[in-house]
């Protein structure tokens, strides 16, 4: 049997150390760390996350910023917007929810934020500051499976990944550093030809897929370690993730949970990296 990664055990082992930093930050330096969050339209779900982040924001003593923008406003007003808060003192990271509306487009708005304040690590700047190994910010998910890693004491280095899924926000920038940990990694999409030989050969498995238990246990190779990243909901109201939890735990030496795994791990990263932004001031 698998040992678990509890997510919500080393999220909060990481929140706790963000909010004793941000005090003791705030008490040597006089600077408080501050988030803007900025909402656009009223996606129930994209409100559910920003509740979630403002929550977070008080728990660790920051200051922190909500702009709600209508489902009609025009990309030029959020620019606007993106611009002021560039320009604010108090504030150290911006984090525009996505998705944003048909009329907006999103590369640009990605690109208007400040490299400085972009602690969701989305721009093509910190992009490439990843890909050459040199990183400002990296994007809250997949640092949060680093983190994973790290505090369960999972040596990445020598070992073979296979990430499942090639998204900018998770399986790209989840082997980037991987990689930048000596793991020799794979990436494997929807075009991959024998999936099942790939995993197999996996020592650390990454499913970013977005599909409902579909990595199953006889796909994995005896002792891998499985990061599961997939969120999906059931028609029963169950909640999943991208791998059968039930036959991998039999197979795996170490997994993430769904609920309560990769998940809690990127608003305590996007803490993190608002803690750090601050710090460089
Ligand atoms: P995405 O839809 O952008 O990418 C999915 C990837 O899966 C694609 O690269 C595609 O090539 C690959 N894929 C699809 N079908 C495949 C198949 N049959 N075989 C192999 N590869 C296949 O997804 P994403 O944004 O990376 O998100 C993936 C999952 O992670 C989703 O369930 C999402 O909800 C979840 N997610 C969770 C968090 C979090 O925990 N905080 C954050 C981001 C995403």
């Amino acid at each position: 049997m698998a040992t678990i990664i509890d997510g919500k055990a080393i999220s909060q082992k990481i929140r706790s150390e963000v909010k004793s930093a941000t005090e003791k930050l705030i008490r040597e330096k006089g600077v408080t760390p501050g988030l803007a969050v900025v909402l656009v339209g009223d996606n129930p779900a994209s409100k559910v996350y920003v509740g979630s982040k403002e929550k977070a924001c008080v728990e660790m003593g920051f200051y922190s910023e909500k702009h709600v923008l209508p489902v009609t406003a025009s990309q030029d007003e959020l620019l606007k917007l993106i611009d002021k808060l560039n320009k604010d003192k108090n504030i150290h990271g911006i984090l525009v929810q996505l998705p944003l509306p048909k009329q907006i487009n999103e590369d640009l708005v990605l690109e208007a934020i400040s490299p400085e304040k972009d602690v969701d690590g989305f721009h093509p700047y910190n992009v490439g500051r990843l890909a050459v190994g040199k990183p400002l910010f990296q994007p809250c998910t997949p640092y949060g499976m680093m983190k994973m890693l790290e505090y369960s004491n999972i040596s990445v280095e020598g070992k073979h990944a296979v990430i499942i899924g090639r998204s900018n926000i998770v399986g790209k920038p989840i082997a980037l550093m991987l990689l930048h940990k000596s793991a020799t990694v794979t990436i494997c999409h929807s075009k991959t030809k024998d999936l099942k030989a790939e995993v197999k050969r996996a020592d650390i498995v990454v499913a970013a897929i977005g599909k409902p238990e579909f990595v199953t246990g006889d796909m994995l190779k005896e002792g891998a370690v499985v990061l599961d990243v997939g969120i999906n909901r059931l028609e029963s109201g169950k909640l999943v993730g991208d791998v059968d939890f039930a036959s991998a735990e039999k197979v795996a030496s170490a997994i993430t949970p769904v609920p309560g795994g990769v998940g809690p791990m990127t608003i305590a990263m996007l803490m993190y990296n608002t803690l750090e932004s601050a710090k460089r001031v």
